[in-house]
């Protein structure tokens, strides 16, 4: 089966004994237990399993081509389940323009839990060779990364992880499954915020991790999940499998627009530099063909002048909304290094664009009237 026909197939017969078309939101925490007692794979309690969650794992862990998945409360409390299915004194290897809230969750729990990490530049797998020890139990891999668009080669850093029995994870949010599929090419879990694309409407706060196969590491991150309790609401997963229906012709229209946004400001005067990967000026963009199918709806791009010159073009929108995130229907914009705060590795004169399902063409005339 193709991804369009999985996306809006799988999932609707778990736990849906009246055979509705749409499975209905199951509120209830509590679940009737057999007379013969709790059996295995029973639903018992809904912090440990809900009938709207097991159908958007299901789903999510079909799109990504993955045997199982675990979904969250948040794309960060997937990604600390994650970490804490290590031990204290394990090494991580970390992107050093990682996702910054994951940056900020690494170094005030994880760093204080015992794990150390090396931040790293990985667009070089030989550099991400370089830093792997003895304890090195886990490799962590974000492309594009966010804000600098860097992209890593999954599948040669898969291949030096596996000699060395490494799990690579991907966190896999910005290009989704429909432009990317980490699994495939050797990693062995995929992370997502499914608060950006699978949501797609700036509605939905929600997180997964999907494995490539069972295994130990992988029955630690569900024990984290069940009893780390950081888990999404039926109502939350029900909207979620809604909104993944259709999340590929979503993806379309996000990379079709993007390009065209990233070729109007690669050319615009007041523009210095345009980071997207489907650009053949991006400089891993050989890279990005090989393992991406679409380029996604993420630009980066640095304004010529200051910080202050580029505050003011964020500002001089009508139709772009000033707001973080991404993924939604609507394009939003934002001065990144305000947004990250201290510690931001972004450069001051960034501003990065999640451009939405708008006519571009009304995208770009708000485009140039900001550059006015
Ligand atoms: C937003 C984001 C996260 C964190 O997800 P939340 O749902 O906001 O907790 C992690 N990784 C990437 C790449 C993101 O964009």
């Amino acid at each position: 089966m193709r991804f369009e026909t999985k996306a809006i197939h799988t999932g609707l017969g778990i736990e849906n004994p009246s055979k509705a078309i749409i499975p209905p939101i199951s509120p209830s925490t509590i679940f009737e237990i057999d007379e013969k007692g709790r059996q295995e794979g029973d639903l018992h309690y809904t912090r440990l399993g809900n009938p709207n969650r097991l159908q958007f794992e299901h789903l999510i862990a079909a799109l990504e081509g993955g045997s199982e998945a675990a979904a969250f409360a948040s794309g960060i409390a997937a990604a600390t389940a994650v970490l804490q299915a290590l031990d204290p004194g394990d090494h991580i290897i970390v992107p050093e323009d990682i996702y910054a809230g994951n940056r900020k969750m690494i170094h005030g729990i994880m760093l204080r839990w015992g794990l150390n990490a090396d931040f790293i530049d990985m667009t070089d797998p030989a550099k991400v060779e370089e830093h792997i020890r003895p304890e090195t139990k886990l490799i962590w891999v974000e492309t594009p990364s966010n804000p600098l668009m860097r992209i890593t080669d999954i599948r040669k850093v898969s291949e030096l992880a596996a000699e060395r029995t490494i799990p690579v994870i991907a966190d896999n949010t910005w290009p989704t499954p429909v432009n990317q599929l980490p699994l495939e090419l050797g990693a062995s879990l995929v992370l997502h915020s499914t608060s950006k694309y699978f949501g797609g409407h700036s509605d939905i706060l929600g997180g997964a991790v999907i494995t490539k196969e069972g295994n130990e590491l992988f029955d630690r991150i569900r024990f984290n999940q069940q009893m780390g309790g950081a888990v999404p609401s039926p109502q939350d997963c029900w909207l979620l499998s809604r909104s993944t229906r259709t999340l590929a012709y979503r993806m379309r229209g996000h990379n079709e627009h993007a390009e065209k946004a990233a070729l109007f400001l690669e050319q615009h005067p007041s523009i210095e530099r345009v980071w997207y990967p489907g650009l053949p000026s991006h400089p891993q963009h050989e890279t990005a063909r090989k393992q991406m199918k679409g380029f996604g709806g993420m630009i980066s791009f640095l304004v010529k002048g200051s910080g202050e010159d580029a505050r003011k073009v964020v500002v001089g929108s009508r139709l772009i909304k000033r707001a973080t995130s991404l993924g939604g229907v609507e394009t939003t914009w934002e001065h990144r290094a305000g947004s990250e705060g201290e510690g931001s590795v972004s450069p001051p004169t960034l501003i990065r664009i999640s451009i939405g399902l708008e006519h571009p063409d009304d995208l770009i005339e708000d485009l140039e009237q900001a550059f006015r």
